[in-house]
């Protein structure tokens, strides 16, 4: 696990055995549909395409490393989310994955909703001109600044984390003069089938009030009994890249029987319950992600059943997600630099960008896919490893994945399925420059979100 591995310094040469890796594809020239952008295919002489654009003109036109985003795309999954789920449920995609004003207006557009999570999120949805009213607020320690900002903005509903912020959100909007609508965020005891860092339901963490010892139970006591506040349902988030739907039907069934007990307890009945975001896609051929439409479905059976067991209306549901819209639509595109054989281990790969553009695969140990996309090629696979040009040796983008033995210096390679928690979570490590992300549509291509410069460097470095 990344975490327990030297944070810096040489990493062990962790050499793979037979059987550790799949074997190379049929055909390395082959753009799997499942894990590329949906406009994304090869011209007649070789070169990939999104929108209609050869990458060979937008790397001279952009340069790279960058990110492009199908935005054709983008549109057709927040549409695809929409009608899955619906009228009777609420579909907010979360911020935190990727967002940019651009991407709040495609939202807007298409009817989504939106969950922001800091200050930064808030301003960025307003400013676009998403409706306060279908903003969300999360986060496990929101400032009071935050809350005042959020409660004065009349956002549609405040995500509660701790027993400080009920009484924090119920105080600051009787000062205001307003009442707060809210969800309580619990956490059910769940953990996601998926990596140790990005699951979030399990109790021995940070975010939510456990349902476990009633301590759920008293925080919804506790915010029944003020008047600035409105507690319109639960809500509940277990955890990310997640491709089945068991561990949401043990969550849905734990929050239920919270519903029933609030019943008894205090005669409501909350109208809302909220099942987070986290179902995974496919970052490699391997993946195999599940639809909205059959998403949709399988959530809305089990939340029906269970509040017929319990004798409760079926509450509104709303869902979360966040990868599952913007990260197939984008992939990152580089310049090969330098290319090392090391004999019986593999080929290094490096790029000009890196960890400050994916940090994914040094935090998480995530998988990514890689392709040649300025050119086809006959050459054997070779295995390889995509590195970035960062001082430290963790520094890695694709850890395993083959290439053409015959990669050359100045080739593209692109690296797909980056459109979430990757320029989200950029950094600027070794005063490198953040990418910028460029939207592509029917043959034509616009930055969203500018290079950084290094004037944008020194102008925070104020000497
Ligand atoms: C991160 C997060 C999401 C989105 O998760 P994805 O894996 O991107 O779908 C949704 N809801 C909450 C509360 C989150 O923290």
């Amino acid at each position: 696990m990344s975490r327990s591995a030297h944070p810096a310094g040489p990493r062990h040469a962790d050499v793979l055995t037979e059987g550790h890796y799949t074997a190379p594809p049929t055909d390395l020239n082959v753009l799997d549909e499942k894990v590329w952008a949906k406009t994304v295919t090869r011209n007649d002489e070789g070169v990939a395409t999104v929108g209609g654009i050869e990458v060979t003109r937008l790397a001279e036109e952009f340069g790279t490393p960058a990110y492009f985003l199908d935005e054709a795309d983008f549109r057709a999954r927040c549409r695809a989310w929409a009608d899955a789920f619906g009228k009777d449920a609420d579909v907010f995609y979360a911020g935190k994955a990727f967002l940019s004003r651009a991407v709040v207006k495609w939202l807007h557009e298409e009817g989504l909703n939106l969950d922001v999570c800091s200050g930064g999120e808030l301003t960025t949805a307003l400013e676009a001109g998403m409706p306060a009213d279908r903003i969300a607020f999360h986060g496990n320690n929101k400032s009071q600044e935050e809350i005042e900002r959020a409660v004065g903005a009349g956002v549609g509903r405040i995500v509660l984390d701790s027993f400080q912020e009920i009484v924090r959100v119920a105080h600051t909007a009787q000062r205001l003069g307003t009442r707060q609508r809210v969800q309580i965020r619990v956490t059910v005891g769940v953990e996601a089938h998926t990596h140790e860092f990005i699951a979030t339901a399990h109790e021995d963490q940070k975010f939510g009030i456990p349902l476990a010892g009633g301590q759920a139970a008293e925080a919804v006591r506790r915010a029944l009994r003020l008047d600035g506040i409105e507690l319109i349902g639960i809500h509940s988030h277990i955890g990310s890249q997640i491709f089945d739907t068991s561990g949401f039907e043990v969550a849905a069934h734990r929050v239920v029987r919270l519903l029933a007990q609030i019943r008894d307890e205090h005669g409501v009945e909350l109208p809302e319950i909220d099942l987070g975001g986290g179902l995974g896609i496919a970052y490699t051929s391997d993946d195999d992600p599940r639809e909205p439409h059959d998403i949709a479905k399988a959530l809305g059976e089990i939340v029906t059943r269970e509040c017929e067991a319990a004798k409760l209306r079926t509450p509104r549901i709303s869902v979360e997600p966040g990868r599952a819209i913007v990260g197939p639509t984008a992939f990152t595109l580089y310049e090969v630099g330098t290319i090392k054989p090391l004999d019986g281990l593999r080929t290094y790969v490096s790029v000009d960008g890196g960890m400050s553009d994916n940090i994914r695969t040094a935090l998480y140990d995530a998988e990514y896919s890689v392709a040649l996309v300025s050119r086809t090629s006959d050459a054997a696979p070779m295995l390889a490893r995509v590195v970035g040009k960062h001082c430290e040796s963790g520094d890695i983008v694709v850890k395993d994945a083959f290439l053409p033995a015959d990669l050359a210096p100045g080739d593209l390679i692109a690296v797909p399925a980056t459109g979430a928690y990757c320029r989200s979570m950029a950094s600027n490590y070794n005063h490198v420059l953040r990418p910028p992300v460029v939207a592509v549509r029917d043959g034509e291509a616009r930055v969203i979100v500018r290079r950084e410069t290094e004037e944008d460097l020194l102008r925070l470095d104020v000497g």
